[in-house]
């Protein structure tokens, strides 16, 4: 029967997804949160409270985009620092922002627009094109694998079909998806580096109140070089001078609090595939060995840092991380 309600687990396990999909997939641009917040207010629009699936025209999610890059398409201006149109993405400015931009010379308002129907209607579907090919292809592919909880792309031809129940959730959790999906754009759009002549200029709270000093990440780093014999903890490989970072081993995303035995060193080619996601059962047994054999020299030298340095508690918090993983279907990295 998919086109029940569906229950309250399972409507938590679907933003438990959505959240997964925001913290762990790779953004080269910022349409997927563009695409994700279309797909929550289109459900809104033009679904209802049930449990059936919706189909939805490219089109309408184009009309969607648009809106959200026309208000973000004009030069963002902070104090006296100078002018600059926000990068959206990691090389070149994103496609549909250029149109956008161009058309913003031409066009003062989306109504304007909107009302020359021909230059309105190969913009929606150049957009909607471009929103097939891209975000809607790759929104749920984490690290590589397929996750699809939204829809089947092989089930998306002209229209794309959310799943059953999707509308029924999209509709329950919109303004947690809203809230989620601008934090992670913003956060996004801040960390793009050729944002920063200007954004660098803000400063930036979020680490401040939150994330652990640079300068005690550094010192960390020192004492796990020696523990590790300067090799990677996930691949053993001797690390090349200075190519390395220190890795949560439960993800900072799933657990926002630094605790001595957490750390490990990786070389920067294993931290980055690893990213936020958990490591595989066989790297969590090879760290509690770690730390069970090495855990007086990690108290010894960690806690001086300033960072809690409590096995027992680490461990929980890993047993934590890892039931809610094997719960959720969580995707683990493998190395
Ligand atoms: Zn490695």
């Amino acid at each position: 029967m998919p086109d029940l309600i569906p229950t309250a687990q399972k409507q938590l396990k679907f933003l438990k997804n959505i959240q997964l999909i925001l913290q762990s997939g790779s953004f080269s641009s910022t349409y997927k949160f563009a695409l994700l917040i279309s797909l929550s207010r289109l459900a809104i629009e033009k679904g209802q409270d049930s449990g059936e699936s919706l189909a939805l025209e490219y089109i309408d999610i184009a009309e969607k985009f648009i809106e959200l890059y026309w208000k973000q398409a004009v030069p963002y201006t902070f104090n006296d620092q100078g002018q600059l149109i926000l990068n959206q993405n990691n090389g070149k400015q994103a496609a549909i922002v250029n149109r956008i931009i161009e058309l913003r010379k031409i066009y003062s308002s989306l109504g304007l627009l909107r009302r020359d129907s021909l230059v309105w209607l190969k913009l929606l579907k150049d957009v909607a094109r471009t929103v097939k090919e891209m975000p809607v292809r790759y929104l749920q592919n984490l690290n590589g694998q397929n996750f699809e909880f939204l829809y089947q792309l092989d089930q998306c031809g002209k229209q794309l079909t959310l799943l059953p129940q999707v509308m029924f959730c999209l509709r329950q959790f919109s303004e947690i998806i809203e809230e989620l999906c601008q934090k992670h754009w913003i956060d996004y759009i801040r960390k793009n580096s050729t944002n920063a002549p200007i954004l660098n200029k803000l400063p930036n709270l979020e680490q401040f109140m939150f994330e652990p000093s640079r300068n005690q990440l550094n010192a960390v780093a020192c004492v796990l070089v020696e523990l590790q014999e300067c090799k990677c903890f996930y691949c053993n490989k001797p690390i090349r001078k200075g190519n390395y970072a220190v890795d949560h081993f439960i993800p900072w995303s799933m657990y926002p609090s630094d605790t001595g035995h957490n750390f490990v060193l990786a070389d920067s080619n294993c931290n980055s595939k690893k990213s936020n996601l958990l490591a595989s059962d066989e790297f969590l047994h090879k760290w509690r060995k770690r730390n069970k054999e090495q855990d007086l020299i990690i108290v010894d030298r960690i806690a001086v840092l300033g960072f809690l340095t409590d096995k027992e508690r680490s461990h929980k918090v890993a047993e934590w991380a890892y039931a809610q993983a094997n719960e959720n279907n969580y995707i683990k990295w493998n190395g």
